[in-house]
């Protein structure tokens, strides 16, 4: 494939230059490993962003923060009053974490910026590099926390959420890094516009396909019960009989069993859903071999691009624990919070748009559904013209092995590059 710039190499080189100094750069700032692990407004958060804005103010950006500490840094276009394009992810990262989840997002936004720069090409709109805040919802108990925060979407109780690891809550973090949660609550936010966001797919289907990127036409929502227990009684493991236990590994059994039909019901049904239980704990100093478990904690993750699907996927859950609740005498269920994200339709305007870049450069890139929530998500239920371009990437997302070309992503930079120079032509 040949990139059809005029310019000729000096684009496809910014570009590549840029994505491996900004990984380089942003990988740098770990809590440690394995992995890499830089929590929602922690100190390295910070420092990541301090970085990204060095890179801008390098390139003559202009650049500025809103009262959540989401970074903005802005290439005026030729013509103000066209709709801005916003492009970025973010950098936060779960406890041991991959190199790319967020950063590739961040590196492909800049190397956008710096193409343009390198070629003296000035866009049609503005062109803004975001950073957000906190989209890693491991942290806080609360979907896209920076996006939210941008398209004023934070609601007052959600300032209270705490952090995992802390016990403190989202204020005092916001507040910890230099940003006022009390302005997040009552900022204007700005006018709906464009937002792209890079991102790896977390799944395997384009590094089976052997395609290295790909648009997407959709984000799944998700139903979770972050802190579900089962409480049974405890029993001597010799002494009690079968008849008349409470056992809280089997009742849960039970429930993992039938959640896994109700699953395959509902794809049998063309519908569109994932049923995870994420973490199941029955290892409390008070759990030992030569006992009957009286209690099991445990949380569930539903995700669907239907929130239809994600209500009656809920109805079912909730009638097999009252199932499994009459035929086990002892058994209860207490499932906690419940919380949610929104499933997002992404644009198709912007979907072609993308599209149209990728033809420039040779690439005709298939579309497809995300699985995992994305800042892109946030600014679609905004009303923001939304869309994302997958890269591919194997061994999986969330850990240390997480692994993507940082070809592939110069290769996507280029089409969206040129759907740039199309736009500006
Ligand atoms: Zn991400």
């Amino acid at each position: 494939m040949t990139a059809p710039f005029p310019a000729g190499q000096p684009a496809a080189a910014a570009i590549r230059a840029m994505i491996d100094r900004v990984l380089a750069r942003v990988n740098a700032l770990s809590l440690g490993g394995p992995g890499w692990t830089r929590p929602s407004y922690s100190d390295l958060e910070s420092q990541a962003h301090a970085l990204i804005e060095a890179e801008a103010l390098a390139l003559g950006m202009e650049v500025r923060r809103d009262a959540a500490g989401n970074l903005f840094a802005r290439l005026p276009g030729r013509d103000s009053s066209l709709t801005p394009l916003y492009c970025g992810s973010h950098l936060d990262t779960v406890t041991e974490g991959g190199a790319f989840d967020g950063q590739a997002g961040v590196a492909a936004a800049l190397a956008l910026a710096a193409a343009l720069r390198a070629t003296g090409r000035t866009p049609a709109a503005d062109f803004i590099v975001t950073v957000t805040r906190a989209e890693e919802s491991v942290w806080f108990p609360v979907s896209y926390i920076g996006s939210r925060a941008a398209l004023g979407r934070l609601a007052p109780e959600d300032m209270q959420a705490k952090r995992v690891d802390t016990g403190r809550t989202l204020a005092d973090h916001m507040l910890d890094q230099g940003f006022d949660p009390q302005a997040v609550l009552t900022a204007t936010p700005p006018a709906p516009a464009r937002f792209l966001e890079f991102h790896i797919e977390q799944g395997p289907v384009l590094d089976s396909a052997g395609e290295p990127f790909a648009l997407v036409s959709a984000i799944r929502g998700g139903l979770r019960y972050r802190a579900a227990r089962i409480a049974g009684a405890w029993a001597h493991s010799g002494g009690a009989p079968r008849d008349g236990r409470a056992d809280a590994v089997v009742a849960f059994a039970d429930l993992v069993m039938a959640m896994d039909q109700v699953w395959k019901g509902f794809l049998t049904d063309g519908a569109d859903l994932t049923v995870t239980f994420g973490r199941v704990d029955a290892a409390t100093p008070a759990h030992a071999m030569a006992k009957v478990a009286g209690t099991l904690d445990f949380c569930l993750d539903l995700r669907s691009d239907d929130p239809a699907t994600l209500d009656a996927a809920d109805r079912a859950f909730r009638a097999e624990i009252a199932r499994i609740e009459a035929a086990r005498p002892g058994i209860s269920f207490d499932l906690g919070a419940q919380s949610r994200s929104a499933p997002a339709r992404l644009s198709d305007s912007m979907c072609a748009w993308v599209d149209a870049g990728a033809a420039q450069i040779g690439a005709t890139p298939r579309t497809m559904l995300s699985g995992g929530g994305h800042d892109a998500a946030a600014f679609a239920a905004a009303g923001w013209d939304s869309v994302m371009v997958f890269l591919r990437n194997w061994n999986g997302s969330h850990c240390p092995e997480e692994g993507m070309d940082p070809a592939d992503l110069a290769l996507a930079v280029e089409a969206v590059f040129a759907a740039l120079v199309q736009e500006a032509a």
